[in-house]
């Protein structure tokens, strides 16, 4: 639940026993470098809002009019976002991706996307099948660029099991992208690198003032080459990379919202503090630490939390179920023990008290079943379109079409 229509959660509280937090985390993070703010430098969450056709996102502009992209990280948004500019529309036509990015995205000229990642293979934060995916990328050329030296990194066999599987399928591109040395660069038409151990240091503009022209990255040396987790120290070199267009995808954290202080519920370091979903106070802004010793934190009665808001941001689609079927399990497990806060009362008034509050500020309330009729809608104009769905991405539309039903 957002703020807009201002209604806060505290308001929520007074007519439920329970809540459950699982908003996420839609905070996409900055790299705080120079340049950052020129135009052609975009969160990488930003696009996949856009594409995905986030209401919010729906009036974002990317100019893909230009040759070269980079995407900074090695997380699975930053693959995906990548597919999505290497993919062509045709294929894409048949997927739920707006018209509107269709559109931009067969006006692209994108010809080279570069991934640039800080560290290693080993440590990389991207998955076999997302990987495996950009490799197979029709008409592009996939370019992992590993110096192993540089890697330092330990024979295939004594790898861990996943970056044995990521290794096999760097090794399958390289290979591949051997035998075809003398190819014809019209069979493929684009390109898009894998580059390793490199951190962005500025953007830097192009002769058109305030667009961005090139990346400049410091070359870094693995602390301990053999572990995931291996820290990363700056070598005294630099390299610049042409970009007319960068999406930074470096991760996101939750925010809070408005009315969560009042029921002493915070997000800390990117999360509301839990204990498996069972939401916590922690002193954080009294004390200006946070304490970390569980028999420290306090309970916040019928507080939950579930999904990234939970865990942060990390994990697949299963990763995130796992974690909702843990709060419910949580939830369950405290109405059977009877607890106080779950006791059933009659003056809790739930839906059609909380629902009367959205419309004293304006706001029009839209239920499950509300919902399942945009849904249908989305399907229908999907069908006639000849694709998955056409989402709506305007929300005075998705009202519409509740009210008309
Ligand atoms: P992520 O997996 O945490 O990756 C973030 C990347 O950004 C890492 O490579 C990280 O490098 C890098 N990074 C962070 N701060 C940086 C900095 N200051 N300078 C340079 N690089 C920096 O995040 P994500 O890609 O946003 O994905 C979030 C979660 O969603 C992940 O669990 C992902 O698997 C999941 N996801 C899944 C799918 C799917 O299932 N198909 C699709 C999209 C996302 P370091 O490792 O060095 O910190």
């Amino acid at each position: 639940m957002g703020t807009e229509g201002g209604v806060g959660v505290d308001v929520l509280s007074r007519y439920y026993d329970a809540i459950v937090f699982a908003y996420g985390a839609a905070k996409t993070k900055k790299l705080g470098i120079p340049g950052e703010e020129l135009q052609g430098v975009h969160s990488a969450g930003d696009f996949v809002g856009w594409y995905n056709g986030l209401p919010s996102h729906k009036d974002m502009k990317f100019n893909l009019d230009v040759e070269d992209a980079v995407i900074i990280g090695h997380g699975n948004v930053a693959l995906d976002v990548a597919r999505i500019l290497l993919t062509q529309p045709s294929q894409l036509a048949r997927t739920d991706i707006t018209e509107t990015a269709l559109k931009a995205l067969e006006k692209s000229r994108i010809k080279t996307v570069t991934i640039a990642g800080r560290r290693g293979v080993i440590q990389a934060a991207f998955t076999v099948k997302e990987l495996r995916e950009l490799t197979e990328i029709p008409r592009t050329e996939f370019i992992p660029v590993i110096d192993k030296t540089q890697l330092q990194l330990p024979d295939g066999n004594s790898l861990p099991r996943i970056p044995k599987r990521i290794m096999a399928v760097l090794t399958t591109a390289i290979n591949k992208q051997l035998k075809s040395r003398h190819r014809n660069a019209e069979l493929f038409g684009r390109e898009c690198r894998l580059l390793f151990l490199l951190a962005p240091t500025r953007f830097l503009s192009n002769l058109k003032e305030g667009h961005v022209g090139r990346v400049e990255f410091t070359r870094q040396s693995l602390v301990d080459p053999a572990k995931p987790d291996s820290k990363v120290i700056s070598v005294n070199e630099t390299t610049t990379i042409p970009a007319q267009i960068v999406f930074t995808a470096i991760g996101y954290t939750s925010l809070s919202l408005a009315g969560m202080s009042d029921l002493k519920v915070d997000v800390v370091r990117g999360v509301i503090p839990n204990t498996q979903g069972r939401v916590e106070t922690v002193a954080t802004k009294d004390f200006g630490y946070v304490e970390t010793d569980a028999a420290m934190r306090e309970r916040v009665p019928g507080m939950y939390a579930s999904g990234w808001v939970k865990t942060g941001p990390t994990g697949v689609i299963a990763t995130t179920m796992y974690s909702a079927f843990e709060t419910g399990d949580s939830l369950v497990q405290d109405w059977n023990e009877g607890k106080e806060f779950l006791t059933p009362d009659a003056k809790v008034k739930g839906w059609e008290g909380f629902k009367e509050e959205v419309q004293k500020v304006g706001g029009k309330p839209v239920q499950w079943k509300d919902w399942k009729m945009i849904e249908a809608k989305e399907d229908r104009r999907g069908k006639m379109m000849g694709k998955e769905r056409e989402k709506i991405v305007d929300i005075q539309e998705m009202i519409r079409v509740v009210e008309k039903a």
